[in-house]
């Protein structure tokens, strides 16, 4: 299929930090997809949640499957405008290889702990995975991505740390767009969190239908399914509405992406960096029914005392466990402590304890905890 002159291709590229030789039979992005599919932190996602703990049940999503939802939604887009889809999907799945365990609250967690060594943000974490902490191959730290995908998986960045960045933490500073591919990964992990913690929360109990027929972007669909299918069972309601509320939106996204470009005809991918605003968004009245249904999610699902309480403990876990390891690195397993050993001064001794703790599943996280606090693990050695 033929690219858009907008489009990131291999020719354009701005390479890789350790060059290589061009692969016969697949494109710079293509490699860049396989090696992120192919990483220990990428098959860690299959137990890591954004909102609910995995144990809870075998049905809700994990940031692997989150992953694949913003790689589906991300590659109709990108096809749909003329974009690479290659790209497009290598930063959808590695977008969320940095994150903690027990999702936001555990970043945050992490971020407090770590607030006198440089702090912790989960997006400069999924960059460090990809160019320090994955160790596949004999020549170089990390995956040795090309700058597009590193480019795209730093989707935000603190101007303190953008500066520590050199070519990749330019665009913060000089307030510069990223290429069309990651700015489409960014928008369908909204879509794909927005629509799927619907769904997550509605068999959780945690939200109702009734509350949701105030949110207009819900409303409007649930409406013409109950119409079309009066008999229809519950279950079925919902995802039949949750189905037409992702096209709903994600029609929107390609049609006015299409006239934003058509209207600003960039030339070229540095032509999108230089455009001074994104060009892939809602239009206007999408854009609103986007920001009524999070502030939703935001009021009923993420603040509902449940998920509190989860957070908290989640919280609780995090810090104990960064407490005792600073307290006493030899508690840490060999690998780290090795790493401690090579580290210098306490914010990089802090870094490696940040890394291991990061790098833990939820499930891990809890039995690492247990292990280490409760009194009947103690014949459990570690
Ligand atoms: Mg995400």
């Amino acid at each position: 299929m033929t690219l858009a002159p907008y489009a990131a291709s291999d020719a354009m590229s701005r390479g890789r930090q350790h060059p290589e030789q061009a692969s016969p039979y697949r494109s710079e992005y293509q490699r860049d997809r396989d090696r992120i599919i192919h990483c220990a932190a990428f098959r860690r996602l299959e137990y890591k949640t954004q909102v609910f703990v995995n144990h809870e049940g075998d049905l809700f999503r994990t940031r692997l499957t989150h992953s694949l939802e913003v790689a589906q939604i991300a590659r109709s887009v990108a096809r749909a405008l003329g974009l690479n889809e290659d790209l497009t999907e290598a930063i959808s799945l590695a977008h969320d290889l940095g994150h903690t365990p027990f999702g936001h609250s555990g970043q945050d967690a992490l971020n407090h702990c770590m607030r006198a060594y440089g702090g912790f943000e989960h997006n400069l974490q999924s960059l460090r995975v990809v160019e320090v902490l994955e160790e596949r191959y004999a020549e170089f730290p990390g995956l040795n991505l090309t700058f597009e995908t590193r480019e795209g998986i730093l989707k935000h960045c603190s101007l303190k740390h953008a500066k520590q960045l050199g070519e990749l933490g330019s665009r913060f500073i000089e307030r510069k767009q990223p290429g069309l591919e990651a700015q489409v990964a960014n928008i369908a992990d909204e879509v794909a969190y927005n629509n799927h913690d619907i769904d997550d929360g509605l068999r959780y109990g945690l939200i109702e239908i009734e509350q949701l027929r105030a949110v207009e972007l819900f409303a409007a669909q649930y409406v013409q399914v109950e119409q079309k299918y009066p008999e229809l069972a519950p279950r079925r309601c919902v995802h039949e509405t949750i189905r037409r509320m992702i096209n709903h939106v994600v029609v929107d996204l390609i049609e006015n992406s299409a006239s934003m470009l058509a209207a600003d005809k960039p030339g070229s991918m540095d032509g999108v960096r230089d455009a001074g605003k994104p060009l892939v968004a809602y239009s206007e009245p999408v854009s609103e029914q986007v920001l009524a249904l999070k502030r939703f999610l935001r009021e009923n699902l993420y603040q509902h005392y449940t998920v509190r309480r989860m957070s908290r403990k989640a919280a609780r876990i995090i810090n104990d466990l960064f407490s005792v390891f600073v307290e006493d690195v030899r508690l840490l397993p060999p690998q780290y402590g090795h790493k401690v050993a090579a580290s210098e001064g306490n914010a990089q001794r802090a870094r490696v304890i940040a890394d291991y703790i990061a790098g833990m599943t939820d499930r891990y996280a809890i039995h690492e905890h247990a292990r280490l606090f409760s009194p009947t693990e103690l014949t459990r050695g570690s």
